[in-house]
């Protein structure tokens, strides 16, 4: 028998589902309102408001000081806890050094690092000391390093140093903002490498106390770089006044209580990684997990049994490896501690959301949201009755709806259900960004009227749920990872035998997409397997292997319009075997 077939439409829920009331139910749907929200965070004495003091400092200074807040794995083995007194010492360190480096409000300090401790000491220091936040993933290869670098006017780049040595020290010079590097791990101080400072020695020179830089709600706080279908990548401005969605989202949609033990899989480097990898879970006084290692799925299910997670916030992408590891796997041991398990980033199939049922005896939880909304918008929230496959309702505080843009550059909102359209979202909710860095003409093509477009095709059902469709562009969602394909294109291109590039998201069943890239080739140039594989091997030297194609095929000529893009649409469609759809603006050649 086909156990799908029989699976109904609708996880209903009951009072028995529940090991804790929700956060979040009918009553406090209705009387939501962002001020009530306001008053259950501090501000900061004397009036504003600052993201590290919400995370850290009120904790402090309270009945949680001994509290664990953090609680690092190390790779190898090994444990450490940090007490939210201590993750407030550590980050008052680094915030003096901070002010000693003539670094200050508005200034941008990168964090380019794996899970360790300093990271999280560094981006709260950073908060606290009113600069501006920028973390970058560790798998970055040293191009897309540079160009956020320089994108971002970089003064500060906190890395470790074997990072430093791999990735940033042949592109370092070429930033022209950066004014010191510091390297995590050196154990030597400063001057271990030249030109650079040691994190420790830099920490040990610098006071415990420090007075957090007066911010308001729109003072920047954070910068995260995004990708889009054309140019350079995009770094989206987030500003203090996030903390309350951080804060909002924490309570409703992850539905954080007082004791959790709660584990975010996200690396910071990505937007989830630091909206609900750091200041969620810290917002809510919680201990939060942190695993230096990369996904091994024995290794994920010991963390849950033994640290007790009781809620754990992961990916798809992740959820589909532990279903290959099969469910046996998951039920060799017990989870009692485990209440709620949600999901975020790409498309969770109902597959996946059946999964949680049979290996931890609950569903997943899907939620949507992006970089430019800063946190959470649309969500399966505890007390919601799940349909597998979408991606839930809207949070208290966040309008979507779906819209229909015309020939003329308007936009109408759909009012029937489940008619396909672009995702839409009413503008103000306070994590919205605002701004991408130095590129206003961009950021403003993302509103008309009161609305923000998402760049997702979505439809609504009749109950207010929300269906996941497709991206309306050609980026790419691989292992959760948003992928610009010009980057990937501009990367190959340099390449001597490189002609032309184009790049797709080709679908794999657990990454979501992979990248494959196009390309043809200068005269001179023939197609051969070593030449694919020397191709391969240069794009993941400069792209690094988040980014990077994995799989090349060589076109005699790549498919253009007569404009001059090249049409990546149709070298997906081809790829596919699908139709190939309005090809009126195809150049004659291809
Ligand atoms: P990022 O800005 O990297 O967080 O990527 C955001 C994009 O990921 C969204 O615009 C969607 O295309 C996709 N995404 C995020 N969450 C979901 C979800 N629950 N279901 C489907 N796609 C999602």
């Amino acid at each position: 028998m086909n156990v799908a077939a029989v699976r109904p439409a609708v996880i209903a829920k009951t009072p028995a589902d529940q090991r804790v009331v929700p956060n979040l139910r009918d009553a406090e749907r209705r009387s939501f309102s962002w001020p009530a929200m306001r008053a259950e965070l501090d501000g900061l004495p004397g009036g504003g408001i600052n993201i590290a003091w919400e995370t850290v400092e009120r904790h402090a200074r309270g009945a949680r000081r001994e509290r664990v807040a953090l609680r690092w794995l190390g790779r190898t083995g090994g444990r450490r806890d940090i007490t939210y007194a201590e993750l407030s010492r550590a980050s008052n360190r680094f915030a003096n050094a901070l002010r000693g480096l003539g670094i200050g409000k508005g200034d941008r300090v990168f964090v380019l690092s794996e899970r360790v401790p300093e990271l999280y000491f560094t981006a709260l220091g950073t908060l606290k000391n009113g600069s501006v936040l920028s973390p970058l993933f560790s798998a970055f290869g040293p191009e897309p390093i540079r160009t956020r670098l320089t994108l971002g006017d970089a003064k500060v780049l906190v890395t470790t140093e074997g990072l430093y040595r791999k990735k940033v020290a042949s592109i370092a010079a070429g930033v022209p903002t950066l004014q010191h590097v510091v390297l995590i791990g050196t154990g030597q101080g400063t001057g271990a490498i030249e030109g650079t400072l040691g994190f420790d020695a830099l920490l040990a020179g610098a006071g415990e106390e420090f007075e957090i830089e007066r911010t308001v709600e729109e003072d920047p706080a954070l910068l995260h770089f995004t990708s889009g279908t054309t140019g350079t990548p995009k770094g989206a401005l987030h500003v203090h006044g996030a903390a309350l969605m951080h804060y909002m989202t924490g309570k409703y949609a992850l539905d954080l209580h007082a004791e959790d033990v709660f584990w975010c899989t996200a690396d910071p480097g990505w937007v989830t990684g630091t909206s609900y990898g750091i200041i969620a879970p810290l917002l809510h006084g919680v201990t939060s997990i942190i695993d230096e290692a990369d996904f091994d799925a024995q290794r994920w299910y010991e963390i849950l049994a033994t640290q007790a997670v009781s809620v754990w916030y992961t990916a798809p992408t992740a959820i589909r490896m532990l279903m290959k590891a099969g469910v046996e796997l998951a039920r060799a041991r017990r989870y009692p501690a485990l209440r709620f398990i949600a999901s975020v980033g790409e498309p969770l199939n109902p597959e996946a959301v059946w999964w949680g049922q049979e290996a931890f005896g609950m569903p997943i939880h899907d939620n949507w949201w992006q970089t430019e909304t800063g946190g959470i918008m649309i969500a399966n929230t505890p007390d919601m009755d799940i349909k597998p496959g979408s991606m839930g309702r809207p949070l208290p505080g966040v309008q979507a709806c779906i819209v229909h843009r015309d020939a003329a550059g308007g936009i109408a909102v759909v009012d029937e259900s489940n008619v396909e359209g672009e995702l839409a979202l009413k503008a103000g909710w306070p994590s919205m960004f605002r701004g991408y860095l130095h590129q206003e003409e961009r950021y403003r093509k993302c509103f008309l009227g009161d609305l923000y477009l998402t760049g997702d095709l979505a439809k609504r059902d009749r109950d207010g749920y929300y269906w996941f469709v497709g991206r309306a562009d050609d980026v790419i969602k691989s292992a959760g990872h948003l992928i610009g394909p010009f980057e990937v294109e501009s990367a190959l291109m340099e390449h001597p035998a490189v002609a032309e590039a184009g790049v797709i998201g080709k679908p794999d069943p657990v990454s979501g997409e992979t990248v494959k890239a196009f390309v043809s080739l200068h005269a001179g140039h023939e197609p051969s397997e070593e030449l694919k594989l020397t191709l391969l091997g240069f794009a993941r030297k400069r792209l690094g292997a988040a980014v990077a194609p994995k799989e090349i095929d060589f076109l005699a000529t790549l498919p253009r319009t007569r404009s001059g893009k090249i049409m990546r649409r149709l070298l997906k469609a081809r790829e596919l075997g699908l139709p190939e759809g309005d090809t009126s603006t195809l150049e004659a050649s291809a």
